[in-house]
């Protein structure tokens, strides 16, 4: 333990940098959180959860702590309860945005990371890394996450690396990955092929035009419309559709490509459709996806225009050289000067971006390295059809399903160089040579001159095995044994897609038994079979295939106005700048509380603010009672609470009173409500009812209502203080998962320095004894409470100060109200400052100034501050608008018309009312009287 904690005085003021700071250290330094692998003996539960790794280039934001502080609350709640608990942190490679930092930093020195090479390039990343790439898990030191840093990863490390060269050589056996020249979203910007999931798509405001081609060897045209006319350019055919009456007799037929003059065939396909637009459609197989199957189905010629940047390239003709929009601009003037363009409309255009860059993405013609998605896509289905994993909140487990279903295979070759290359060597007889290590020579033709890929796979490829890697995998490790499947995955929706469907489909891949998939795969990759099919898989085993046990997804968080957060709008909110104005624990607070399910989070400071009021409340708490123990008896504390870290309930404590009997009841009920709110992931039920525990149960009443019994002269006040030692032990560990910081420094204070244990984090968490639950105390305290809160307001009503004591007059019909009153008029006398308790024969509710409750009424007998005058022009006023209503009343039942047209029960309820009227006016009258002869009847 810190050394200044021997001899435990808790400061006056609550200062949570200082504390928070230092048990930080505490934990990290006394590797509390440090896991060893549990052996076969060991009959302890298992907890374990992978940290969502963040970039290397990351800083701490608002949903990193929001996220971190969700998982430390489940984590450190399954510690406590004896879980063998393994919370695993890494950092990524994160691909592009490492290597675009550190082109950044290349460019302010003037150079390009081609002038570098790619060697030394990769020197300069790790080297980047070296010195920036430790700041997010500082910051994460500092929020106290409960990590286990010994078995801190990153997923360029060379094991993690060996794994998804295995990975990949096994999928690749498999006839799972295939390489190939298809249709790719292509950033010019980045220069690489990103994968669906990495555009963005928008709607914006742009044109159709209409292109009229003119048929060959007739005086006819076929108009065709496009978004994007430069890619007119690399036309190679113009299609219409089979039952298209409109085109019959142009089957066959070729048309001239304007601009290029290049005569092209019309094709029937059903890429046209008779019902849109002229049922004529321009076919481009290089720069569109559709039109790219199409000319596979009629072999046309496949023309690129662009160029990796996007401009044109030496098959555009007269614009080569030119940049997309550039051409396009010139391609409209040449075909409007030239008569071929017909048309041109308003349409809104669906744009895909880039995520990383905002560049609109080009569908380019390229070779790359794909996923055959399929057969993983259709287990992890299955598993969560199946609910092997469980998603909360459960519209996720929809969501994840209708995505699945429509999923397409994945690109995986990036044009990097940051990351992990590619296992293929190409050979000069064209060969490709996929292994695990760099091959000597050529399979096929036994030549030396091999080359490795020069591609990188997708930053997703590596973190969608890290549950499996990160325990050892493809050695059979014990760490994999015990911990995988891991029990939980909390992350944020943003990536559902990109990685927890992905660790889906490759751990019930990789976890299920090899070798059958592998097997069946290799035949049917000999039978030429275009289908690898899906082997049966043991229900047992696909079961104990997933990455996870269960998904939370959380929420975002927004600012105060529920605006996302953004650079450009500069509304982020630093979460590292909030934790140094109300501390950790404020911080992680609000957040837990605000942590409904399904509900985007709201962040105002001025809530963080409320709870550092809490955290100070539970402070000044720990200081009252360590003030008491020293008055009453120093030895209070260790010896009454000794055995209290290793017990789930509350050790030695005494109930002798009803406010004893009561709070034993509410710390039992809260407990159980805690528990049962964490397993269902409700953080924020969880810290409201800690909460209102806390401040409003133990602060504002159990203390206040102890009080005489602490006093030097009861008899009692030791076993009392006892009982307020052991409560706050308690509670403490209640507390602990939500606010780490300050119950540490508490606990270990009612130590004095010498705790049983080495951290609270390690005490067991409580346990409801549902024998210790009394619904009789609860109903009873709450009425003496109810009783107490209503003279109060009563007092603030009157505007009595508090300091004037002032008599009661109490009804209560109930002989055992009575008695509970009785017994418990001391609380009432203190805690309402009332002098005297008069118990009256009769119902005080005809009277003003008085509570009425189904139990009792309650009066304040105050007679200086009664402002007559107003008392009297409220009656006035009231007795007026009463005998208006009657005489309405009575001039309506003495109308013959209305008597005998009117409904019945209408009449009778007329009748009714005014005979209450006529009761309610005498009421009036005589306090009217009342008021007049100067009894004030308050
Ligand atoms: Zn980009
Ligand atoms: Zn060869």
């Amino acid at each position: 333990m810190p050394e200044n904690l021997t001899k435990v005085e808790l400061p006056k003021a609550y200062e949570p940098g200082a504390i928070e700071a230092r048990w930080a250290e505490f934990w990290v330094k006394e590797k509390l959180f440090s896991v060893a692998t549990p052996p076969e003996a060991d009959t302890r539960p298992v907890f374990s959860l992978l940290l969502p790794p963040p970039n290397v280039t990351g800083r701490l934001h608002m949903g990193h702590m929001l996220n971190q502080t969700q998982m430390d609350i489940i984590v450190r709640w399954h510690r406590m309860r004896g879980f063998v608990t393994l919370w695993l942190p890494g950092t990524d490679h994160a691909g592009i945005a490492t290597q675009m930092m550190v082109e950044r930093q290349l460019a302010s020195e003037g150079k390009r990371r081609a002038d570098l090479g790619r060697e030394k390039f990769i020197e300069r990343v790790w080297e980047w890394k070296k010195l920036y790439g430790g700041a997010i898990q500082d910051q994460m030191r500092r929020l106290g996450a409960s990590v286990d840093w010994d078995r801190e990863y990153f997923t360029m490390d060379e094991n993690l690396s060996r794994a998804v060269r295995e990975v990949f050589v096994r999928l690749y056996e498999q006839g799972l990955i295939y390489r190939g020249k298809y249709i790719v979203n292509w950033c010019p910007r980045c220069v690489t092929a990103i994968s669906d999931l990495e555009v963005k798509h928008e709607e914006v405001p742009g044109k159709l035009w209409e292109v009229r081609y003119p048929v060959v060897g007739t005086k006819e045209f076929i108009t065709v419309a496009t978004t994007r006319p430069e890619t007119m350019l690399g036309d190679t055919a113009v299609a219409v559709n089979e039952r298209d009456e409109r085109y019959k007799q142009l089957h066959g037929k070729k048309v001239l490509l304007p601009l290029m003059n290049r005569e092209i065939p019309i094709i029937t396909d059903e890429l046209a459709q008779p019902e849109f637009g002229t049922g004529a459609v321009k076919v481009t197989p290089a720069h569109d996806a559709n039109d790219f199957q199409a000319g596979l189905r009629h072999n046309l010629p496949q023309i690129e225009v662009m160029d990796e940047h996007a401009r044109m390239n030496g098959s555009a003709g007269p614009y080569a050289g030119l940049d997309r929009y550039e051409a396009r601009k010139r391609v409209l003037e040449d075909l409007r000067a030239q008569g071929f363009l017909v048309g041109e409309k308003d349409y809104t255009v669906a744009l895909g971006k880039c995520d990383r860059c905002g560049a609109v993405v080009e569908p380019r013609l390229s070779t790359q390295w794909f996923v055959k998605i399929q057969p993983l896509a259709e287990r992890a289905i299955e598993v969560v059809e199946k609910d092997y994993i469980r998603f909360t909140p459960a519209n996720y487990r929809q969501i994840y399903l209708n995505w699945m279903r429509n999923i397409h295979d994945w690109t995986i070759s990036r044009q990097l160089w940051w990351g992990h290359r590619i296992p293929a060597w190409h050979c000069d007889c064209s060969e490709i040579i996929v292994a695990r290590e760099v091959p000597s020579s050529c399979a096929k033709c036994g030549g030396f001159a091999l080359t490795q890929d020069p591609d990188v796979l997708d930053t997703w490829f590596s973190s969608g095995l890290l549950p499996f890697t990160s325990l050892g995998w493809p050695e059979q490790t014990r760490d994999l044994e015990v911990f995988y499947p891991t029990s939980l995955l909390i992350t944020g929706f943003d990536i559902l897609f990109f990685w927890v469907a992905r660790m889906i489909m490759l751990g019930c891949w990789f976890m299920a038994p090899p070798e059958k998939p592998a097997l069946e795969a290799r035949d049917a990759r000999r039978s030429n079979s275009k289908d690898v099919r899906t082997p049966a898989l043991n229900q047992d085993e696909l079961r104990n295939s997933v990455p996870f046990r269960e998904v939370y997804i959380h929420a975002l968080v927004r600012d105060a106005d529920r605006q996302k957060m953004s650079k450009t709008k500069g509304n982020v909110v630093d979460p590292i700048h909030v934790i140094e104005k109300y501390g950790t624990d404020a911080t992680r607070f609000t957040l837990a509380a605000m942590s409904s399910p399904g509900t985007d989070i709201a962040f105002n400071e001025s809530r963080t603010e409320g709870y550092r009021a809490f955290a100070n409340k539970i402070w000044n708490a720990a200081r009252f009672m360590f003030m008491n123990i020293e008055r009453i008896d120093p030895n209070i504390r260790p010896r009454r609470a000794a055995e209290a870290g290793r017990h789930k309930g509350i050790a030695g404590f005494e109930a002798a009173t009803l406010e004893d009997r009561w709070i034993l009841s509410r710390f039992n009920s809260i407990t159980r409500n805690v528990n049962e709110s964490l397993s269902a992931y409700r953080f924020d039920e969880a810290a409201n009812s800690i909460y209102d525990f806390f401040w409003g149960e133990f602060c504002d009443w159990y203390l206040e209502l102890i009080k005489p019994r602490l006093s030097p002269d009861s008899e009692n006040a030791r076993s009392t203080c006892g009982n307020l030692v052991a409560l706050f032990e308690a509670s403490l560990r209640l507390l602990h998962p939500v606010m780490p910081f300050i119950s540490e420094e508490i606990w270990h204070a009612i130590y004095d320095g010498n705790p049983p244990l080495k951290s609270l984090a390690l005490a067991a968490y409580p346990e409801a004894e549902e024998l210790q639950i009394d619904r009789t105390a609860e109903t009873e305290m709450a009425i003496v409470q109810d009783l107490i809160a209503s003279v109060r307001n009563l007092r603030a009503e009157l505007k009595v100060e508090m300091k004037q004591r002032v008599p009661v007059e109490i009804f209560a019909e109930e002989p055992t109200i009575r008695n509970l009153i009785q017994k418990n008029s001391g609380a009432l006398e203190r805690l309402a400052n009332v002098e005297q308790i008069r118990f009256v024969e009769e119902s005080l509710a005809k009277l003003s100034s008085t509570r009425h409750t189904a139990r009792f009424d309650v009066r304040l007998v105050y007679e200086k501050k009664i402002d007559v005058a107003a008392e009297r022009e409220k009656a006035t006023k009231e007795l007026d608008r009463l005998e208006k209503e009657k005489s309405n009343g009575e001039r309506q039942l003495a109308d013959e018309g209305f008597v005998s047209k009117a409904p019945a029960n209408v009449v009778e309820q007329r009748r009714v009312r005014v005979e209450e009227l006529k009761a309610l006016i005498d009421k009036l009258k005589k306090k009217l009287d009342e008021l007049d002869q100067g009894y004030l009847s308050g």
